[in-house]
């Protein structure tokens, strides 16, 4: 009997990968088993228009059921996966079944970090990550007034953007200097803090979550520096660690990341891997990376189903790209911001559009660019073909 090639994770790239699967070929069965209770879904969605109330859970699911069905693709929702053996090739669920398959892909993306800022749980203080999340969050948007968000990275700019549109009053506390610090240069978190504040949401810089107060429901955040900030709506946004539990007990290499090479393929040559629980070597910039986006997350699987089909798709040259839409702007970002030598600024005055360019040696390596996605695709080549991009 042929043995089916097994996905954990019910995830973007885990849809990507059993689909392409099945374009190029794969006779045997597919099986995506996944720990969540709904159908997959595209999570950008999640921060922005099902936060605003424009998109419904269902209109935001990556296929319809009738699509798994007619590619006879399996999906096991609510299933937890335990255990990987490589020696016998099975996987054990929570349930104590075993399944063996003959190719194995891990797409077990990433989890929110967390903080304890309290003795004990408190109701209004939230994640988010996954749809059910987004529900509970969706639940006391009704009737919250002061949001407090810990964390000014593009998820938590975003919750603060559609939370402000519900007429929600937003503060936004950020440890850095900066908002986005980890991500952009000072010019962009400038473009975006001003364009928050012109909404009236409140951005305190330098300023560190020490605990929350409360009895059964959340009522404030006091900092560090010992100032108190009411709030019945608490969204902590401090990034994410890569799901690799399962990779490490199974003893494949894991750095930042699980281990994959140019063509998706882990240390055991019948496991691959694919998505934000990925790291790689980036052939541009030379050294590993692990990218949290969704184009990433459909560059690898292509190339890991090729791998399980016998053929080489090779992902490590593709330019990371990423998108965030907060209020009426686009912000896109492609490359990598770091190891620059000179940055070009464009527009800096014009607050519907920025365009901001990193060079080294004379060659791009990076761009954050808003409001202009012909120039995106500009950069994104340039970047591709080691090239100044003079505008
Ligand atoms: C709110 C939000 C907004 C975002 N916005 C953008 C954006 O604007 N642009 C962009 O490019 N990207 C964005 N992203 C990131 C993007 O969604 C991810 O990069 C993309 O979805 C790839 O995720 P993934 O496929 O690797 O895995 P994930 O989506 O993380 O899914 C992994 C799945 O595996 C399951 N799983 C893990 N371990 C097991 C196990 N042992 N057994 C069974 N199941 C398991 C998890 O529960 C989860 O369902 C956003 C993400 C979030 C959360």
């Amino acid at each position: 009997m042929s043995l089916p090639c097994i996905i954990i994770g019910a995830s973007h790239a885990a849809v990507q990968l059993s689909f392409n699967l099945r374009q190029q070929g794969w006779q045997h069965d597919i099986i995506i088993i996944g720990n969540e209770s709904h159908m997959p879904y595209q999570k950008p969605p999640l921060s922005k228009s099902i936060m605003s109330q424009q998109k419904s859970l269902e209109e935001i699911l990556l296929k319809k059921d009738e699509f798994y069905q007619d590619a006879n693709i399996r999906l096991m929702l609510n299933t937890n996966v335990t255990e990987i053996d490589r020696s016998t090739k099975t996987i054990k669920l929570a349930n104590g079944e075993v399944l063996a398959y003959s190719k194995l892909a891990l797409c077990t993306g990433a989890i929110a970090n967390k903080i304890s800022l309290s003795d004990k749980p408190l109701l209004g203080v939230h994640y988010l990550r996954t749809a059910e999340d987004a529900a509970k969050i969706q639940n006391q948007l009704t009737h919250a007034k002061n949001a407090v968000i810990i964390g000014g990275g593009f998820i938590g700019l975003e919750l603060a953007a559609a939370f402000n549109q519900r007429g929600v009053h937003v503060t936004i506390l950020e440890a850095q200097e900066n908002i986005l610090q980890r991500v952009v240069t000072s010019e962009v978190a400038q473009f975006i803090s001003s364009l928050h504040q012109q909404h009236g949401v409140e951005i305190k810089n330098c300023c560190i979550a020490k605990r929350l107060t409360g009895d059964s429901y959340v009522s404030a955040v006091v900092c560090e520096s010992g100032e108190s900030i009411p709030a019945d709506l608490i969204i902590i946004g401090i990034g994410i660690t890569p799901v690799t539990t399962l990779a490490t007990k199974a003893n494949l290499d894991v750095d930042n990341g699980i281990l994959i090479n140019q063509f998706a393929v882990t240390s055991d040559p019948n496991i691959v891997a694919a998505g934000d629980c990925c790291s790689y070597f980036h052939s541009i910039y030379q050294r590993n990376v692990r990218v949290e986006s969704i184009q990433n997350a459909l560059d690898q699987a292509k190339s890991a189903a090729a791998s399980i089909m016998g053929k080489e798709i090779d992902f490590s040259h593709n330019i990371p790209r990423f998108w965030s839409d907060q209020y009426d702007i686009k912000l896109q970002m492609c490359g990598l911001i770091d190891g620059y030598d000179n940055v070009e600024v464009i527009n800096p005055q014009d607050y519907g559009q920025l365009s901001v360019l990193y060079r080294k040696d004379n060659k791009l390596i990076a761009a954050v660019i808003i409001n202009n996605p012909l120039m995106m695709k500009q950069a994104i080549s340039a970047i591709a073909n080691q090239e100044a991009f003079i505008h």
